[in-house]
Protein backbone atom coordinates (compact mmCIF):
# COMPACT_ATOMS: atom_id res chain seq x y z
CA UNK A 1 0.00 0.00 0.00
CA UNK A 2 1.11 3.48 -1.10
CA UNK A 3 0.81 6.25 1.57
CA UNK A 4 1.68 9.76 2.08
CA UNK A 5 4.01 9.96 4.90
CA UNK A 6 5.61 12.59 3.72
CA UNK A 7 5.37 14.71 6.73
CA UNK A 8 7.24 17.79 7.59
CA UNK A 9 10.62 17.14 9.94
CA UNK A 10 12.00 19.25 12.32
CA UNK A 11 15.37 17.98 13.96
CA UNK A 12 13.66 14.58 13.46
CA UNK A 13 10.90 15.23 14.94
CA UNK A 14 7.72 14.94 13.23
CA UNK A 15 5.69 18.69 13.42
CA UNK A 16 2.46 17.57 11.65
CA UNK A 17 1.25 14.39 11.47
CA UNK A 18 -2.14 15.22 9.96
CA UNK A 19 -1.17 13.29 6.58
CA UNK A 20 -0.51 10.03 8.38
CA UNK A 21 -3.88 10.35 10.50
CA UNK A 22 -5.85 10.75 7.06
CA UNK A 23 -4.67 6.90 5.92
CA UNK A 24 -5.11 5.40 9.30
CA UNK A 25 -8.63 4.24 8.13
CA UNK A 26 -7.12 2.48 5.34
CA UNK A 27 -4.78 0.78 7.31
CA UNK A 28 -6.90 0.02 10.04
CA UNK A 29 -9.34 -1.69 7.15
CA UNK A 30 -6.39 -3.90 5.72
CA UNK A 31 -6.04 -5.06 9.53
CA UNK A 32 -9.12 -5.80 9.94
CA UNK A 33 -9.47 -7.98 7.17
CA UNK A 34 -6.28 -9.72 8.09
CA UNK A 35 -3.95 -8.54 5.59
CA UNK A 36 -0.18 -8.44 5.42
CA UNK A 37 0.17 -4.65 5.49
CA UNK A 38 3.75 -3.15 3.44
CA UNK A 39 3.14 0.12 3.23
CA UNK A 40 5.87 2.61 1.56
CA UNK A 41 6.25 6.20 1.33
CA UNK A 42 8.50 8.89 0.22
CA UNK A 43 9.70 10.98 2.92
CA UNK A 44 11.41 14.42 1.24
CA UNK A 45 13.82 14.77 -1.74
CA UNK A 46 16.73 12.40 -0.93
CA UNK A 47 19.29 11.70 -3.79
CA UNK A 48 19.83 8.18 -2.69
CA UNK A 49 20.09 6.74 0.77
CA UNK A 50 19.90 9.24 3.75
CA UNK A 51 19.94 8.44 7.26
CA UNK A 52 18.66 12.14 7.60
CA UNK A 53 15.49 11.09 5.65
CA UNK A 54 14.87 7.41 6.95
CA UNK A 55 11.35 6.78 7.55
CA UNK A 56 12.41 5.62 11.31
CA UNK A 57 10.49 8.37 13.31
CA UNK A 58 7.25 7.61 10.90
CA UNK A 59 7.17 3.92 11.94
CA UNK A 60 7.61 4.92 15.58
CA UNK A 61 4.66 7.51 15.45
CA UNK A 62 2.71 5.22 13.45
CA UNK A 63 2.85 2.52 16.20
CA UNK A 64 2.05 5.16 18.76
CA UNK A 65 -1.34 5.84 16.19
CA UNK A 66 -1.89 2.68 15.96
CA UNK A 67 -1.01 1.20 19.24
CA UNK A 68 1.11 -1.31 18.19
CA UNK A 69 4.34 -1.19 16.91
CA UNK A 70 5.14 -1.28 13.25
CA UNK A 71 8.63 -2.47 12.08
CA UNK A 72 10.64 -0.68 9.20
CA UNK A 73 12.03 -2.58 6.44
CA UNK A 74 15.94 -2.32 6.10
CA UNK A 75 15.57 -0.60 2.71
CA UNK A 76 12.67 -0.59 0.33
CA UNK A 77 13.28 -3.83 -1.90
CA UNK A 78 16.23 -6.53 -1.84
CA UNK A 79 16.62 -9.73 -0.30
CA UNK A 80 16.52 -8.39 3.43
CA UNK A 81 13.15 -7.11 2.43
CA UNK A 82 11.61 -9.69 1.09
CA UNK A 83 12.70 -11.97 4.26
CA UNK A 84 11.35 -8.98 6.43
CA UNK A 85 8.07 -8.61 4.74
CA UNK A 86 7.75 -12.99 5.08
CA UNK A 87 7.73 -12.42 8.67
CA UNK A 88 4.87 -10.40 9.41
CA UNK A 89 1.97 -12.13 10.13
CA UNK A 90 -1.80 -11.77 8.74
CA UNK A 91 -3.30 -8.03 10.28
CA UNK A 92 -0.11 -6.67 11.01
CA UNK A 93 1.96 -4.40 9.28
CA UNK A 94 5.62 -3.63 8.02
CA UNK A 95 6.61 0.19 7.02
CA UNK A 96 9.43 -0.32 3.98
CA UNK A 97 12.35 2.32 4.04
CA UNK A 98 11.75 6.07 1.76
CA UNK A 99 11.16 5.22 -1.64
CA UNK A 100 13.23 7.78 -3.19
CA UNK A 101 16.34 5.82 -1.07
CA UNK A 102 16.11 4.12 -4.78
CA UNK A 103 16.72 6.27 -8.17
CA UNK A 104 14.26 4.23 -10.06
CA UNK A 105 11.46 5.42 -7.63
CA UNK A 106 11.15 9.22 -9.57
CA UNK A 107 12.74 7.39 -12.76
CA UNK A 108 9.75 5.12 -12.68
CA UNK A 109 11.47 2.11 -13.72
CA UNK A 110 9.76 -1.21 -14.28
CA UNK A 111 12.32 -3.22 -12.15
CA UNK A 112 11.53 -1.38 -8.95
CA UNK A 113 7.73 -1.10 -10.21
CA UNK A 114 8.25 -5.00 -9.89
CA UNK A 115 10.47 -5.61 -7.27
CA UNK A 116 7.70 -3.11 -5.31
CA UNK A 117 4.71 -5.74 -6.67
CA UNK A 118 6.91 -8.94 -6.25
CA UNK A 119 6.20 -7.98 -2.01
CA UNK A 120 2.21 -8.30 -2.22
CA UNK A 121 -0.75 -10.06 -3.86
CA UNK A 122 -2.36 -6.35 -4.81
CA UNK A 123 -1.74 -2.99 -4.45
CA UNK A 124 -3.55 -0.22 -2.85
CA UNK A 125 -2.98 3.50 -3.63
CA UNK A 126 -4.15 6.00 -0.87
CA UNK A 127 -1.10 8.45 -1.16
CA UNK A 128 -3.49 11.38 -3.61
CA UNK A 129 -0.79 13.74 -2.65
CA UNK A 130 1.63 11.89 -4.58
CA UNK A 131 -1.28 10.63 -7.38
CA UNK A 132 -0.02 13.41 -9.82
CA UNK A 133 3.68 11.87 -10.11
CA UNK A 134 4.19 8.51 -12.43
CA UNK A 135 6.71 7.01 -9.52
CA UNK A 136 7.43 3.38 -9.25
CA UNK A 137 5.55 3.43 -5.98
CA UNK A 138 2.51 5.39 -7.10
CA UNK A 139 2.21 3.91 -10.71
CA UNK A 140 4.62 1.73 -12.29
CA UNK A 141 3.91 -1.11 -9.27
CA UNK A 142 0.42 -1.44 -10.31
CA UNK A 143 1.48 -2.44 -13.92
CA UNK A 144 2.20 -5.88 -12.57
CA UNK A 145 -0.85 -5.70 -10.05
CA UNK A 146 -4.49 -5.34 -9.43
CA UNK A 147 -4.53 -1.76 -8.33
CA UNK A 148 -7.39 -0.48 -5.70
CA UNK A 149 -8.03 3.55 -4.26
CA UNK A 150 -7.55 3.36 -0.56
CA UNK A 151 -10.26 5.28 1.26
CA UNK A 152 -8.90 8.57 1.39
CA UNK A 153 -7.63 8.66 -1.95
CA UNK A 154 -11.16 7.62 -3.11
CA UNK A 155 -12.36 10.50 -1.21
CA UNK A 156 -10.30 13.18 -2.13
CA UNK A 157 -11.28 12.24 -6.05
CA UNK A 158 -14.46 12.47 -5.20
CA UNK A 159 -14.84 15.70 -3.14
CA UNK A 160 -12.52 17.41 -6.01
CA UNK A 161 -14.28 16.58 -8.62
CA UNK A 162 -17.51 17.48 -7.76
CA UNK A 163 -16.02 21.25 -7.22
CA UNK A 164 -14.77 21.25 -10.66
CA UNK A 165 -17.83 19.24 -12.45
CA UNK A 166 -20.61 19.69 -10.37
CA UNK A 167 -20.18 22.81 -8.29
CA UNK A 168 -23.74 24.46 -6.64
CA UNK A 169 -23.35 28.33 -7.54
CA UNK A 170 -22.50 30.41 -6.84
CA UNK A 171 -18.23 28.71 -7.24
CA UNK A 172 -16.05 31.21 -5.87
CA UNK A 173 -12.40 30.50 -5.77
CA UNK A 174 -9.72 31.95 -3.94
CA UNK A 175 -6.77 31.79 -5.41
CA UNK A 176 -3.46 33.15 -3.17
CA UNK A 177 0.59 32.00 -2.79
CA UNK A 178 3.27 32.78 -4.27
CA UNK A 179 3.65 31.97 -7.70
CA UNK A 180 1.27 32.30 -11.12
CA UNK A 181 3.11 29.71 -12.97
CA UNK A 182 2.04 27.05 -10.30
CA UNK A 183 -1.51 28.04 -10.61
CA UNK A 184 -2.15 29.01 -14.25
CA UNK A 185 -3.66 26.00 -15.22
CA UNK A 186 -6.25 26.24 -13.06
CA UNK A 187 -6.95 29.72 -12.89
CA UNK A 188 -7.38 29.03 -17.04
CA UNK A 189 -10.15 25.92 -15.88
CA UNK A 190 -11.78 28.05 -13.63
CA UNK A 191 -12.02 30.75 -15.89
CA UNK A 192 -14.61 28.80 -17.67
CA UNK A 193 -16.20 27.48 -14.71
CA UNK A 194 -16.35 29.96 -11.73
CA UNK A 195 -18.60 32.80 -11.30
CA UNK A 196 -15.82 34.95 -9.06
CA UNK A 197 -12.34 33.80 -8.63
CA UNK A 198 -10.70 36.23 -6.11
CA UNK A 199 -6.99 36.73 -5.82
CA UNK A 200 -4.32 37.53 -3.23
CA UNK A 201 -1.23 36.58 -2.03
CA UNK A 202 2.34 37.81 -4.03
CA UNK A 203 0.91 36.48 -6.84
CA UNK A 204 -1.44 39.41 -7.11
CA UNK A 205 1.71 41.42 -8.09
CA UNK A 206 2.40 39.71 -11.13
CA UNK A 207 -1.10 40.93 -12.28
CA UNK A 208 -0.41 44.95 -11.49
CA UNK A 209 3.06 44.51 -13.05
CA UNK A 210 1.28 43.59 -15.98
CA UNK A 211 -1.27 46.86 -15.35
CA UNK A 212 1.93 49.22 -15.08
CA UNK A 213 1.32 49.63 -11.53
CA UNK A 214 4.26 50.11 -9.14
CA UNK A 215 5.01 46.89 -7.21
CA UNK A 216 7.88 48.55 -4.88
CA UNK A 217 9.96 45.55 -3.25
CA UNK A 218 7.22 43.30 -3.46
CA UNK A 219 7.71 39.59 -4.82
CA UNK A 220 6.73 39.16 -8.76
CA UNK A 221 7.15 36.26 -10.43
CA UNK A 222 9.00 37.41 -13.66
CA UNK A 223 7.44 34.75 -15.78
CA UNK A 224 4.04 34.69 -14.19
CA UNK A 225 3.86 38.74 -15.11
CA UNK A 226 3.25 37.63 -19.09
CA UNK A 227 0.83 35.20 -17.84
CA UNK A 228 -1.04 37.33 -15.77
CA UNK A 229 -1.66 39.62 -18.67
CA UNK A 230 -3.15 36.23 -20.85
CA UNK A 231 -5.97 35.70 -17.99
CA UNK A 232 -6.60 39.36 -17.63
CA UNK A 233 -7.30 39.45 -21.30
CA UNK A 234 -9.29 35.66 -21.27
CA UNK A 235 -11.35 37.04 -18.28
CA UNK A 236 -13.19 39.34 -20.36
CA UNK A 237 -14.72 36.99 -22.49
CA UNK A 238 -15.58 34.99 -19.51
CA UNK A 239 -18.75 35.44 -17.27
CA UNK A 240 -16.06 34.93 -14.42
CA UNK A 241 -15.56 37.97 -12.67
CA UNK A 242 -11.24 38.16 -11.84
CA UNK A 243 -10.90 40.10 -8.58
CA UNK A 244 -7.70 41.89 -6.84
CA UNK A 245 -7.12 43.45 -3.91
CA UNK A 246 -7.84 47.17 -3.81
CA UNK A 247 -5.76 47.27 -0.89
CA UNK A 248 -2.41 46.27 0.89
CA UNK A 249 -0.44 45.89 3.89
CA UNK A 250 2.90 46.79 3.69
CA UNK A 251 6.40 46.01 5.21
CA UNK A 252 9.74 46.79 4.62
CA UNK A 253 11.39 42.99 4.39
CA UNK A 254 9.84 39.35 5.01
CA UNK A 255 10.26 39.65 8.70
CA UNK A 256 7.63 39.69 11.51
CA UNK A 257 9.51 42.93 13.40
CA UNK A 258 9.91 44.93 9.98
CA UNK A 259 7.90 48.50 9.67
CA UNK A 260 4.25 48.00 8.78
CA UNK A 261 1.90 50.64 6.99
CA UNK A 262 -1.33 50.07 5.37
CA UNK A 263 -1.88 51.38 2.22
CA UNK A 264 -5.71 52.01 0.88
CA UNK A 265 -4.94 51.14 -2.75
CA UNK A 266 -2.21 49.05 -4.62
CA UNK A 267 0.82 50.82 -5.84
CA UNK A 268 3.42 50.60 -3.66
CA UNK A 269 6.21 52.80 -3.44
CA UNK A 270 9.83 51.60 -3.09
CA UNK A 271 11.56 50.43 0.00
CA UNK A 272 8.02 48.65 0.87
CA UNK A 273 6.52 45.01 -0.37
CA UNK A 274 2.89 44.14 -0.03
CA UNK A 275 3.02 41.21 2.63
CA UNK A 276 -0.72 40.77 3.04
CA UNK A 277 -4.17 42.34 1.43
CA UNK A 278 -5.38 44.85 3.62
CA UNK A 279 -8.71 45.15 5.59
CA UNK A 280 -10.89 46.26 2.55
CA UNK A 281 -9.85 43.17 0.62
CA UNK A 282 -10.51 41.04 3.18
CA UNK A 283 -13.87 42.34 3.62
CA UNK A 284 -15.05 42.00 0.45
CA UNK A 285 -13.80 38.60 -0.34
CA UNK A 286 -14.89 37.37 3.08
CA UNK A 287 -18.79 38.80 1.57
CA UNK A 288 -18.03 36.92 -1.59
CA UNK A 289 -17.47 33.68 0.09
CA UNK A 290 -19.84 34.15 2.10
CA UNK A 291 -22.82 34.06 -1.23
CA UNK A 292 -20.98 31.24 -2.36
CA UNK A 293 -22.79 27.31 -2.74
CA UNK A 294 -19.12 26.46 -3.33
CA UNK A 295 -15.27 27.74 -2.54
CA UNK A 296 -12.40 26.18 -3.51
CA UNK A 297 -9.31 27.78 -1.78
CA UNK A 298 -5.80 27.49 -2.37
CA UNK A 299 -2.80 29.44 -1.43
CA UNK A 300 -2.86 32.18 1.61
CA UNK A 301 -3.80 35.53 0.85
CA UNK A 302 -0.10 36.80 2.64
CA UNK A 303 2.72 35.80 4.04
CA UNK A 304 0.33 34.50 6.98
CA UNK A 305 3.85 32.34 8.98
CA UNK A 306 4.82 36.15 10.29
CA UNK A 307 1.85 37.11 12.58
CA UNK A 308 1.77 40.87 11.56
CA UNK A 309 0.73 39.71 8.30
CA UNK A 310 -1.93 37.00 8.70
CA UNK A 311 -4.77 39.13 9.45
CA UNK A 312 -5.89 38.61 5.47
CA UNK A 313 -5.26 35.37 5.84
CA UNK A 314 -7.35 34.80 8.87
CA UNK A 315 -9.80 37.09 7.70
CA UNK A 316 -10.91 34.94 4.48
CA UNK A 317 -10.35 31.87 6.84
CA UNK A 318 -12.92 32.80 9.44
CA UNK A 319 -14.92 33.11 6.04
CA UNK A 320 -14.86 30.12 4.35
CA UNK A 321 -15.27 28.56 8.41
CA UNK A 322 -18.44 30.15 8.62
CA UNK A 323 -19.14 29.63 4.62
CA UNK A 324 -22.95 28.64 4.15
CA UNK A 325 -21.51 26.63 1.27
CA UNK A 326 -19.94 23.74 0.34
CA UNK A 327 -16.28 24.23 0.92
CA UNK A 328 -12.82 22.61 -0.12
CA UNK A 329 -9.36 23.72 0.76
CA UNK A 330 -6.43 22.07 -1.19
CA UNK A 331 -2.68 23.18 -0.75
CA UNK A 332 0.16 23.11 1.94
CA UNK A 333 0.42 26.03 2.98
CA UNK A 334 -3.54 27.38 3.16
CA UNK A 335 -3.86 24.06 4.89
CA UNK A 336 -1.29 24.91 7.60
CA UNK A 337 -2.73 28.11 7.82
CA UNK A 338 -6.55 27.00 8.36
CA UNK A 339 -4.60 24.85 11.38
CA UNK A 340 -3.00 27.59 12.58
CA UNK A 341 -6.17 29.24 13.03
CA UNK A 342 -7.35 26.83 14.85
CA UNK A 343 -10.34 26.18 11.69
CA UNK A 344 -9.48 22.99 9.60
CA UNK A 345 -12.28 21.28 11.07
CA UNK A 346 -14.21 23.96 9.77
CA UNK A 347 -14.23 23.25 6.72
CA UNK A 348 -16.09 20.00 4.27
CA UNK A 349 -12.68 19.16 3.05
CA UNK A 350 -9.54 19.59 3.68
CA UNK A 351 -7.16 18.09 0.76
CA UNK A 352 -4.21 16.14 1.80
CA UNK A 353 -2.58 16.93 -2.12
CA UNK A 354 -1.15 20.53 -3.32
CA UNK A 355 0.31 19.62 -6.76
CA UNK A 356 -2.51 16.80 -6.97
CA UNK A 357 -5.45 18.66 -6.11
CA UNK A 358 -4.68 22.10 -8.59
CA UNK A 359 -3.53 18.95 -11.53
CA UNK A 360 -6.95 17.07 -10.93
CA UNK A 361 -8.73 20.59 -10.79
CA UNK A 362 -7.29 21.50 -14.09
CA UNK A 363 -8.50 18.34 -15.74
CA UNK A 364 -5.57 16.33 -15.68
CA UNK A 365 -5.05 12.84 -15.66
CA UNK A 366 -3.42 12.03 -12.33
CA UNK A 367 -1.52 9.02 -13.14
CA UNK A 368 -1.55 7.20 -9.39
CA UNK A 369 -5.69 6.84 -9.97
CA UNK A 370 -5.55 6.17 -13.68
CA UNK A 371 -3.28 2.97 -12.90
CA UNK A 372 -5.94 1.63 -10.27
CA UNK A 373 -8.97 -0.35 -11.64
CA UNK A 374 -12.03 0.89 -11.96
CA UNK A 375 -15.08 -0.07 -9.95
CA UNK A 376 -16.13 -2.11 -13.16
CA UNK A 377 -13.48 -3.97 -13.55
CA UNK A 378 -12.95 -4.91 -10.01
CA UNK A 379 -12.77 -9.19 -9.63
CA UNK A 380 -15.50 -10.40 -7.53
P1 LIG B 1 -0.11 26.54 -1.02
O1 LIG B 1 0.95 25.66 -0.38
O2 LIG B 1 -1.31 26.71 -0.13
O3 LIG B 1 -0.45 26.11 -2.41
P2 LIG B 1 1.88 28.42 -1.94
O4 LIG B 1 2.96 27.45 -1.63
O5 LIG B 1 1.56 28.72 -3.34
O6 LIG B 1 0.53 28.00 -1.15
O7 LIG B 1 2.26 29.83 -1.27
C1 LIG B 1 2.54 29.97 0.07
C2 LIG B 1 3.66 30.94 0.31
O8 LIG B 1 3.38 32.19 -0.30
C3 LIG B 1 3.80 31.21 1.79
O9 LIG B 1 5.10 30.80 2.18
C4 LIG B 1 3.66 32.73 1.91
O10 LIG B 1 4.58 33.31 2.79
C5 LIG B 1 3.93 33.21 0.51
N1 LIG B 1 3.31 34.50 0.27
C6 LIG B 1 2.00 34.75 0.18
N2 LIG B 1 1.80 36.06 -0.03
C7 LIG B 1 3.02 36.66 -0.07
C8 LIG B 1 3.46 37.99 -0.27
N3 LIG B 1 2.60 38.99 -0.46
N4 LIG B 1 4.79 38.22 -0.29
C9 LIG B 1 5.66 37.20 -0.11
N5 LIG B 1 5.30 35.93 0.08
C10 LIG B 1 3.99 35.65 0.11
MG1 LIG C 1 3.14 25.64 -0.58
Amino acid sequence: MRVDFNVPLEHGEIEDDARMRAALPTIELLRERGAVGVLCSHLGRPQGPDPGLSLAPVARRLGELLGSEVPLAPGVVGDEVSERVKKVEAGQLILLENTRFEAGETENDPKLGAALAALGDLYVNDAFAAAHRAHASTEGVAHHLHGYAGLLLEREVRELTAVRDAPEPPLVVLLGGAKVTDKIGAIDRFLDTADRLLVGGAMCFAFFSHQGIATGDSLVEEEGVELAGRVLERERGSSCGLELPVDLMLGRAFSADTERRELDGVEVPDGWMGLDIGPRTAAAYADAIAGAGTVFWNGPMGAFELEPFAAGTRAVAEAVATARGRTVVGGGDSVAALSRFGLANEVDWLSTGGGASLELMEGRKLPGVECLLEASEVPA
